[in-house]
């Protein structure tokens, strides 16, 4: 290990999902807090690594990236959590973190940093300093065991936080000038408040009544488990405390895929979503995950879900090539698409979604959008709207204050607000 530094250094690095993001979020905070210096680059004493195994891209690139950073700093050590921590065996690593015992990652750490590091010089707290959104974990967990994917397996039981103390935390996010809190779960639409058994629904309405100026953004929330027309008018009438824009993990618009994947709509319960979304909140910004090439997935399934794409105002999509996931059942269904088969779906689905959020980005110009500027690079800042669309903003204009702009042009994804 290292020795070349008067106090301990870190670094994360931070694969996977926006839960995956918040996680390491709130252990940086806390370790800088206690006066650990936290570097952005990975030549640190200690690299944390909190990794994702959802798919086997994933778990490989993990792998690279753990071999190529062991190869180039053979003395940093290397504390890996996450999916692969809990699911992949025989990895270059000097603490592994799996998740069944996520709760005690900081203690953990602690104690292995003091065995082989010296203490922090002193604690100093976390200023929100340059950044203006910070994530807020509500719930971790899921027990619906779909078909291809393997995260219940690794993340274990639903489990949600009590609304009380998210409350706290929420209006503490804001007094520290954080702007924006992102609502992060594994399947937010399973959130059961462990005191009273209200919903993520009321756990909304009561986060809106907090008090400190700044917004929440729901991060991708699982159609058709909630009251999917009641969650969709609070955000209508929460003036814009609850960002308007929905991302929802659909993954196939094809019925019989959906069944054998074990989902819980149909098409028709999708449509019923989407159709109150444009009624209720039309020009909110709508994103959606796909899965090209799913075990038993027909060429006229492909195209079935590449049209549903079209016929909605989606303003943004993930689109993930199926990967054979062992443990899960779909992994064992016989009929398998060929891999350049899914990856020629992918690119289909890719380009429709595409050409569907360029369309909807087009029809933002001249409208006004409520936008939070962050960082500047010099002459401009970027920033988000409510709706999730990417703005560039003039520098004159003050970070992390909230801001009525009319995009005037559209450049590339990013929508171009002028002087
Ligand atoms: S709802 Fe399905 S896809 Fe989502 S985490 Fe649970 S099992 Fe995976």
């Amino acid at each position: 290990m290292s020795a070349t530094h008067a106090s301990p250094t870190l670094a994360f690095q931070v694969f996977g999902c926006r839960l995956n993001q918040a996680e390491a979020e709130g252990w940086q905070s806390a370790l800088a807090a206690e006066g650990y210096t936290i570097l952005s680059n990975q030549s640190a004493d200690v690299l944390c690594v909190h990794s994702c195994a959802v798919t086997e891209p994933a778990v490989k690139e993990v792998t690279r990236f753990l071999k190529r950073q062991r190869h180039r700093f053979p003395k940093q050590a290397i504390i890996l959590s996450g999916c692969a921590a809990t699911l992949v065996g025989d990895l270059p690593i000097d603490l592994r973190i799996p998740h069944d015992v996520k709760a005690t990652w900081l203690p953990r750490v602690r104690a292995f940093l003091s065995t082989h590091i010296s203490a922090p010089s002193a604690g100093h707290p976390t200023p929100a300093a340059h950044r203006t959104r910070a994530s807020l974990i509500v719930q971790d967990g899921c027990d619906h065991f779909c078909a291809y994917c393997i995260v219940p397996h690794l993340r274990g039981k639903p489990v949600s936080e009590p609304a009380e103390a998210l409350l706290k935390r929420a209006e503490r996010l804001f007094a520290e000038g954080y702007r924006e809190i992102v609502l992060t779960g594994c399947h937010l639409a399973l959130y059961q408040d462990p005191t009273h058994g209200f919903d993520f629904i009321e756990l909304l309405r009561r986060l809106c009544d907090v008090p400190g100026e700044g917004r929440f953004r729901i991060g991708s929330l699982e159609p058709c488990i909630l009251d999917d027309a009641a969650l969709i008018r609070l955000i209508a009438s929460s003036g814009e405390r609850i960002c308007r824009f929905l991302h929802y993990p659909m993954q196939t618009a094809d019925d019989t895929l959906l069944r054998a994947m074990f989902r819980r709509y149909t098409q028709a319960d999708l449509r019923k979503v989407l159709d109150c979304v444009c009624t209720e909140l039309p020009h909110c910004g709508l994103s959606a995950d796909w899965i090209a090439g799913l075990p038993g997935e027909t060429a006229e399934a492909a195209e079935a879900t590449a049209h549903f794409i079209a016929s909605y105002p989606f303003t943004g999509a993930h689109v993930f090539p199926y990967s054979k996931r062992e443990g899960t059942p779909a992994a064992t269904f016989p009929n398998q698409v060929p891999p350049q088969e899914i990856l020629q779906r992918a690119k289909r689905l890719r380009d429709v979604a595409h050409a569907q959020q360029l369309r909807q980005l087009q029809l933002q110009i001249g409208r006004p959008l409520n936008v939070i500027p962050e960082q500047s690079d010099g002459a401009f800042r970027k920033g988000w709207s409510s709706e999730r669309f990417r703005c560039r903003l003039p520098a004159s204009y003050p970070r992390g204050q909230c801001v009525t702009v009319i995009p005037k042009a559209l450049e590339g994804d990013t929508l171009i607000i002028p002087n």
